[in-house]
């Protein structure tokens, strides 16, 4: 891989995004993030000799919100492996991340683990008899070990604000504990599920957690195997097909690659054997996902010719 290639397109793209006017609007219904300055903008890839490019504000730390969801299915699955799917679908909604409208048809199994719904259900599937600080401290300890840094924190105030604020995530998981597709108390699940959606990281922290997405369930290349081949290829499908709500098929047509939304503006994105990419602005699009972080991985993705239907080298 060309590191110059790279380089260049990232910065250039960075410059471009801090240019836009058009940035989109920050989510308001958690009111700690609707303060957030919508003018920022960060870009990380790390590429498999485990070099870091960045540009923008990409040792800024963000919300990282539903980004979150794809460290929770994974522990989940190290948990409970094919029986999570008893719980849990794996198809696209077409709804927006938090609406409660299939729940009541589909008695409870939420369709897939990256809307609200299905997120709420996999954090109680690592929820032990209503530990919460254990099952928090399973997920930092998670994201530390593969992101390499041990400074990465919850913040607080996020999570409070959410707290106080998510009615509607209370009636999804209290409708689920009716169904008993989720086990603990409903209160217990939803206050590890707003914490650890209050994970705060920056996009280099996200762009190295992201590898052993990108590399088959290793770190890198030739590093220690974290969880099996198969289980990173189908959290990456799980990505491209549902990773971006009702805005997944657009995100799978512009970009081409397994993604991961959060409404604090940060996007995870893989290509497979060659990079993890983490982008963020603040700034939404009219279904919850960032404006200027989709658009710099469309570019990026351009740029770079990845996309998981391009042709392999024979
Ligand atoms: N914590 C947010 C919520 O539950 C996550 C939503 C998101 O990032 N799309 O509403």
């Amino acid at each position: 891989m060309e590191h110059e290639k790279l380089r260049t397109a990232i910065t250039e793209i960075a410059a471009d995004m801090a240019a836009e006017t058009d940035r989109g609007r920050v989510a308001t219904y958690i009111p700690e993030l609707a303060d957030v300055d919508p003018g920022q903008f960060g870009i990380a890839a790390v590429t498999a000799d485990g070099t870091l490019l960045s540009a923008g504000d990409a040792n800024t730390c963000f919300s990282i919100q539903s980004v979150s969801k794809v460290f929770t299915l994974t522990l989940a699955l190290e948990a409970l492996d094919d029986a999570l799917w008893d719980r849990v679908g794996r198809e696209p909604s077409g709804d927006p991340f938090n609406s409660i409208i299939q729940l009541e048809a589909e008695k409870g199994r939420p369709r897939n683990p990256f809307i609200n719904a299905g997120a709420i259900a996999v954090t109680d599937a690592i929820l032990d008899d209503d530990n919460a600080e254990e099952a928090l401290d399973k997920i930092l300890d998670f994201l530390r070990n593969v992101s390499g840094d041990n400074s990465i924190a919850i913040d607080d105030s996020v999570a409070r604000s959410e707290a106080a604020t998510g009615f509607r995530n209370y009636a999804l998981a209290n409708f689920m504990r009716s169904w008993s597709v989720i086990e603990n108390a409903p209160d217990r699940a939803l206050d590890v599920y707003f914490n650890h959606c209050a994970i705060a990281m920056s996009c280099r922290q996200l762009a190295n957690a992201g590898r052993y997405l990108a590399w088959d369930g290793k770190l890198g290349p030739n590093a220690e195997r974290l969880i099996p081949e198969q289980r990173a290829r189908r959290i990456n499908a799980l990505m491209l097909t549902c990773g971006h709500y009702d805005g997944s098929g657009e995100f799978a047509f512009r970009v081409g690659l397994p993604g991961k939304s959060g409404v604090g503006g940060g996007i995870l994105a893989i290509v497979p054997g060659q990079a993890s990419i983490a982008v963020w602005s603040p700034g939404l699009n009219a279904v919850g996902n960032s404006k200027l972080g989709s658009l710099a991985l469309e570019r990026l993705a351009e740029r770079m010719g990845w996309s998981v239907f391009a042709r392999g080298e024979a």
